[in-house]
């Protein structure tokens, strides 16, 4: 019989010490904001430390939502296992190829700039 605890063995511990991404990942985590409730929970499980609240003046609420700065994410999901067992169910892990193809943000090998290089959408 499945223990009420399973879902917790997907959220590994939170790191000692924070990583820095050394390539470019396969996948990147971007937040629903609309559907994050701001609870932090995610924040001190990402190895690399690159999940942090949007600016205070975006929504003008008092717990605003959190975001990923891009291109330091590694694309471990591990925020995303922690919203999803954790809390709620606000992260997505994108391809690269499909984050930069929506968001029309290039991400770099390197960290920065730390949210990308914003790039002007095709013409239709
Ligand atoms: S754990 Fe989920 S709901 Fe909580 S801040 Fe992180 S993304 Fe938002
Ligand atoms: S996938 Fe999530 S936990 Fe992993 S590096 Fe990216 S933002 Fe941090």
């Amino acid at each position: 019989m499945a223990s009420p605890y399973d879902h917790y063995k997907a959220v590994p511990n939170p790191p000692a010490k924070f990583s820095e991404k050394k390539k470019k990942p396969k996948l990147v985590a971007v937040v629903d904001e609309d559907n994050c409730t701001g609870c932090q929970a995610c924040v001190p499980f990402c190895p690399v430390d690159c999940i942090a609240p949007v600016p205070k003046d975006k929504y003008n609420i008092p717990i605003p939502p959190v975001q990923i700065k891009f291109n330091e994410c590694i694309g471990c999901s591990v925020c995303a296992r922690v919203c999803t067992n954790l809390t709620w169910d606000a992260i997505d892990m994108l391809t690269i190829n499909e984050f930069e193809a929506v968001h029309h943000i290039e991400l770099t090998d390197d960290k920065f700039p730390p949210y990308g290089i914003p790039k002007a959408p095709k013409a239709t």
